[in-house]
This record gives structure tokens, sequence and C-alpha cells, in this order.
């Protein structure tokens, strides 16, 4: 399961994919900037077509205001017209000129005043009164702001020139509610003002402000109607909509801002995740211990490659399975069963126990399993974790270790009766053959006293040749048992006694004996028998630790030490030294030690020694025995040093003894 999803992990990380998902987080503000972008677009066309709006409207506004101004004075003027047509019928005073209703009511309206002047430009008549051109002007119209324009209208040889106010021509001419969306002015072509409307202070600066003029027209020749707009309208991007815009422009920022944060954040943690599963997967794989979990049912929940490998299944078929699972041998199934049971329930053994299981080729392997509790994020306990060690080759070593010490026990057996019936036969050959003596002596004391009593003769015959059998039975066992003629060849001390203690070795674990090496090096080899040697050492091993043990006050804590020592001694031969810490050999020499049956032990043979130094002595070296540096006995013993003259004259030796052997039998 944890495979899978690494592997699903795996390839969804592809290098691409990683980097468009470390950019991914940019997402929403691109996405925030394109519609900003929209937004901004839509609103810049809006803005100009306002603009084109309201150019069009000031200008229609400023075109119609010119027509209604225009209107106006084409009015006064054809009132002024009418008035010099009915000069005549007047009286030429101010009063009479004031006394034409179309005087009284210019006056009320636009009027500043009327003036009427004669051929020579004299004043006829001027109305008011009181403002007398060339006077102080205090008859002057107070509600009337700024200058002054006027109207003259010829009437024969005689001329009316009316005066009038642009200011008022312009606050009666224009619409109220034009002045307050525009400043209306009346300019000069010299730009400077004449009248204007301006009852409020406009709501900008002129700068900016859009405005239109257009030309008065002809009863106010070079004057300009100006319009304009007394605010400016912010541009676009200061509406608020837009400001609004910006706000969650800023917004989406800190937002993104965040969220790259967080994305770091999980994308540092995904990559510790990941590189954490995958060292925990390195780990699983190239561990030597078999993984596996299992539900609360005992049902698989993974298992590493290990594993695998132990059962010859791979993890897609084991994931899932319940008991009884296919590695569980088919002959011992109730059992395994009941183990199984015993173990769900949580009573499996704290230190493991021992399992044969099945690979799928057959083969058996045994396993030691481990189980402990399978705990989830909550801590819950899910199920059990299994942890497996393939102890097949450990068994198998035991198994072989055991057969050796088996084998090596026989050997031993067989050498030591081989040595007993050497004994025998030497302590036997003696009064075999003087039984034999006698008897032949006897036969002829009795033949040459004519005695012919043949059964007599007969029985004794008998009898010489049954003790003579008894000699040869007795040999025959000994050739048996101990004709294995040593094969003398070079052999290396060093590697023979090495080799003794790996035999020993559970004997010294046991007996918690620990093993110093004091080989020289270089050490030349020896001439002898690998074979012989080896169980020589085995004795002296043997015997060592026998001695330690059974001077301990408590035999299982018993513990020591064995030193072997080997070097060269002389140049024609090597010594080795076999010293312990046991109790010593309180003054016996080697040769009462090495009698045949002579032990101190309960269970005792007493021919090891006897064996050792017989093989040493056919080695042609010899044996020593004595105290040791390390307050314990020490045993000793030398051999020749290899050499071709030795192994020659060794050949010739052998041909010899089987010769000499062969006569023995004979006899
Ligand atoms: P066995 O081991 O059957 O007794 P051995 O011939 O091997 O026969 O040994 C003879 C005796 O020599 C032992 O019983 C013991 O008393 C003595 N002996 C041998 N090796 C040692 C030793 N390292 N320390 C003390 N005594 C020893």
């Amino acid at each position: 399961m944890l495979a899978t999803q690494i592997t699903a992990l795996e390839s969804a990380s592809s290098p691409r994919w990683a980097r468009l998902r470390r950019t991914l987080w940019l997402l929403p503000l691109l996405a925030a900037l394109v519609f900003v972008a929209g937004v901004m677009a839509w609103a810049y066309r809006a803005d100009r077509a306002e603009r084109e709006d309201r150019r069009a409207t000031l200008i229609a506004d400023a075109l119609s205001s010119e027509a209604q101004l225009r209107d106006r004075l084409g009015v006064e003027m054809a009132h002024l017209r009418d008035l010099a047509q009915q000069l005549p019928a007047l009286a030429p005073t101010s009063a009479g000129l004031s006394a034409s209703p179309q005087v009284v009511e210019g006056l009320r309206g636009l009027w500043l005043s009327l003036t009427w002047l004669d051929a020579n430009n004299r004043i006829i008549a001027h109305v008011p009164e009181s403002a007398i051109p060339g006077q102080d002007g205090t008859g002057e119209r107070a509600d009337v702001p700024g200058l002054s324009a006027h109207l003259t209208q010829a009437a024969g040889t005689q001329r009316l020139v009316l005066r009038y106010s642009p200011a008022l021509l312009l606050r009666r001419g224009i619409p109220w509610w034009l002045t307050r969306k525009y400043d209306v002015q009346l300019i000069d072509s010299n730009e400077e003002v004449i009248a204007s409307l301006d009852q409020t202070p406009p709501r900008s600066e002129s700068r900016g402000r859009e405005s239109y003029m257009v030309l008065v027209g002809s009863n106010m020749p070079g004057a300009f109607l100006a319009l304009s707009l007394r605010e400016v309208p912010p541009p676009f991007w200061r509406t608020l909509p837009l400001v609004l815009i910006a706000g969650f422009l800023g917004l989406m920022l800190a937002a993104t801002l965040l969220l790259r944060r967080q994305v770091a954040r999980i994308s540092r943690a995904e990559n510790a995740w990941r590189t954490e599963a995958a060292w925990r997967q390195a780990m699983e794989d190239s561990a030597l211990v078999g993984l596996r979990a299992r539900d609360a049912e005992g049902r698989i929940l993974y298992v590493n490659r290990t594993f695998c490998h132990m059962v010859g299944l791979p993890a897609d078929q084991l994931v899932g399975l319940q008991p009884p699972m296919p590695y569980w041998p088919p002959d011992a199934l109730n059992e395994v069963m009941l183990r199984n049971k015993r173990n769900l329930e949580g009573k499996a053994p704290r230190d493991g126990y021992e399992a044969l299981w099945c690979h799928q080729d057959g083969r058996r392997l045994n396993v030691m399993v481990f189980e402990s509790p399978l705990i989830d994020a909550q801590g819950r306990q899910t199920g059990w974790m299994g942890s497996i060690i393939d102890i097949t080759a450990r068994k198998q070593l035991e198994e072989r270790e055991r057969h050796q010490a088996e084998a090596m026990a026989h050997q031993a057996r067989l050498t030591t009766l081989g040595e007993v019936a050497s004994s025998l036969a030497h302590q036997l050959n003696q009064p075999l053959t003087v039984i034999m003596g006698y008897n032949a002596g006897l036969q002829r004391m009795l033949l040459d006293a004519g005695y012919d009593n043949q059964a007599v003769l007969h029985a004794l015959s008998q009898q010489g040749e049954q003790a003579a059998e008894a000699g040869r039975i007795v040999r025959r066992i000994r050739e048996f048992l101990t004709r294995r003629a040593p094969q003398r060849e070079a052999c290396g001390l060093g590697a023979v006694a090495h080799r003794a203690a790996a035999l020993l070795q559970r004997d010294l674990r046991a007996a918690r004996v620990q093993i110093d090496w004091a080989l020289a090096p270089a050490l030349p080899p020896v001439f002898a028998d690998p074979i012989l040697m080896e169980q020589v050492l085995i004795n002296l091993i043997r015997n060592a630790v026998d001695a330690m043990v059974g001077s301990a006050p408590d035999q299982s804590t018993a513990g020591g030490r064995i030193r072997v020592t080997a070097q060269p001694d002389g140049e024609r031969f090597v010594r080795m030294d076999v010293e312990d810490t046991g109790p010593g050999l309180e003054g016996r020499t080697v040769e009462a030690l090495s009698a045949p049956f002579y032990s101190t032990k309960s269970d005792g043979m007493g021919m090891g020694l006897a064996i050792c130094r017989s093989i040493i002595e056919v080695h042609h070296g010899g044996m020593d025995a004595g105290s040791s540096s390390l307050r314990g006995a020490r045993f000793s013993f030398t051999l020749p040093v290899f050499d071709t003259a030795l192994h020659a004259s060794h050949e010739a030796s052998l041909a010899d003894e089987d010769a000499r052997a062969n006569l023995e039998m004979e006899l």
C-alpha cells in the first residue's frame, strides 16, 4: 500500500509537473490581473465615450445659448427700430422720450439708457434723465454690474443710441440650469471678459476644464460666448469603482503572498515527507529483516521486499491475504493456525518465536518472528507488525557443527579404541607369545617322548593355534582402528590450532573461556599429519577447559584463559605451547599424565594425553608439560620443520613399517 502510494507520487513528481506546481500559487494573481486589466479597459472606453458625450453637449449648449442671446439682441434691436420710426411723433425732450411705453418697457428690461442724438451728435434727449453721459453717472442702474454695450439705430439724420448691460443680457438670456453647469462669459477678441455669470466660484481650477467659444453675431461684433464646464470630472482611474478595484488588487497581492508562503511551506513539508518516505523505503528494502504488517484479523497490510524474497511471492499477491497464508507449511497447518491465533491475541513471546515457512519453490526456511503492536497516527493499535529474520543458514550451520562435533567425537572414540587396542595388543602379545612358546615346547617334548595320544596332541595344537589366532585378532582390531598411517605433509600449525579451536567453539563459549593467540609470524610449516595434529590440539584445549571448569566453584560462571603460543625452536623444530589459568599439574610429570588409563576425572578414560604423546612421537617430536606463567598448566610439544629430505626419508620408513607390520602379522 505504502509502496503503491510512493510509486504514484514519484510518477506525479516529474520535473515538469513539479515546476508547474511550484508556480501554481501565481494563478489567482494572474487571473485577478487579467480581470483588473479588463475592467480598466472597459472603464477607459466608457470614460472616453462620456467625454465625447460631454463635449457634444457642451457644444450644443454653447450654440443654443448663443442663439438665445442673438435672438434677445434681435428683439431689442427690433424695439429700437420701432422707436426710431415713432421718433417724429415724440416730443424732442427727455420727458417726451420717456413717455414712450416702449422706452419704459426697455428700461425695465436690458436697457441702461437711451440717447437721442441729432445729426451733429448733440443730445436731443436722454433717458433716464439722471444718467446723462459725461456726468458722474449716478443715474446708472445699481443692479447692473460690469461693462455696457451699444446698439445704434438711425432715424433719418438723427440717431438713437441704446446702452445695455451684456451681464444682464447673459443673466436674462441664459437659462439658470446652464449656469449651474457652466461658467458663461462674453469675451472680446482680445480675450478680455466683457461679462460673466459666476455667482458661485467654480468647483475646480479653470485649467483643464473643458470649454467652448462661439461668435455671438452681428449685433455684438467681435464678441464670443464662452461656456466652460464648472467641474472637471476626475480621470476615470480615480473613480470609486477603480479605487475599489485597486484595493481588491492589493488584497489579492497580499493573499497571493500568503498563498505563496503557504505553498512553500507545504512544498517543503512534502519534500521532507517524500525524502523520509524514500529513505524509509530504501531502509526497508535494504534491510535483511522481513517486515509484515497485519490488521487485527491477520490480513496482510504491508510487506517489504525482503519478506517477498523470503517467501517467493510478490507484494501485490501477499497484501490483502488472510490466514492461512500460502507460505505456511501445508503439513502443519493446524499447528500454525493455533500459533497465529495466539499471536493475534497478543500472546506472542516477546523475545520472538521460531517458525518453519515454505518458499514458493518448495524450499523450507527457518525464521525467527518478532511481533510488536502496530499503532496508527491516533495512537490506537490496529494490528501487528512482524519482523522476520531468516535463520535457515544459522540453523544449517548449527546442524553442520553438531555433525562435525559428533564426527569428531566418533573419530576420537575410534582413536581411543585404537590406542586401547594397541595397548592391549602390546600387553597381550607377550603372554600370548609365551603361551604359544610353551605350547610349541610342550608339543615337541611330548613328540620327543613318543607320546601319541592324538586327542591330547590335537588339543595342544588347537590350543597353540587359538593363541596365535587370539594374537592375530588383537592385531587386526588394532589395525582396523589405528591403521591410519600418518599422512605427513607440510602443515601450518597456526591454521591447525585455529581449526581445532573453531571445532571447540561451543565448549569454549559455554565455559566462558577465551583463547589468546601468540603465533609467531612467518612460522615455518611442520612435517606432520594435519588431522592427527588437530586431534592433539583438540585434546590439549579440551583438557585445559576441563581443568578450568573443574576447579571453578560455580561451574556455570567458570571462565578462564588459554594461551596458544607457536614459535620456532631452533632451526629444525617448531614449538607449540598450550597454557591455561586452571589449577596446574601439581608436580605431575608428562610421563605420569600420559600413562594409559590415567585420569582424575570422574568420566575420564585417561587415554587423551597418551594418544597425544604417541601421535607427537610418531611424528618424531617430543612432548612436555609443566607450569605456566598464567599460573595453570602448560603442555608443549615440538615437531620437525618440513623439508624435502625429511619427506624422502619418511617415504622410505613407511615402506619399512609396512614390511614390519606384515612380519608381525605373519608371526
Ligand atoms: P582424561 O582427559 O580422560 O582424564 P587425559 O589423558 O587427557 O585423560 O588426561 C589425564 C589427566 O591429566 C587428567 O585426568 C588430568 O588430571 C590431567 N590433566 C590433563 N590436562 C590438564 C591440565 N591442563 N591441567 C591440569 N590437569 C590436567
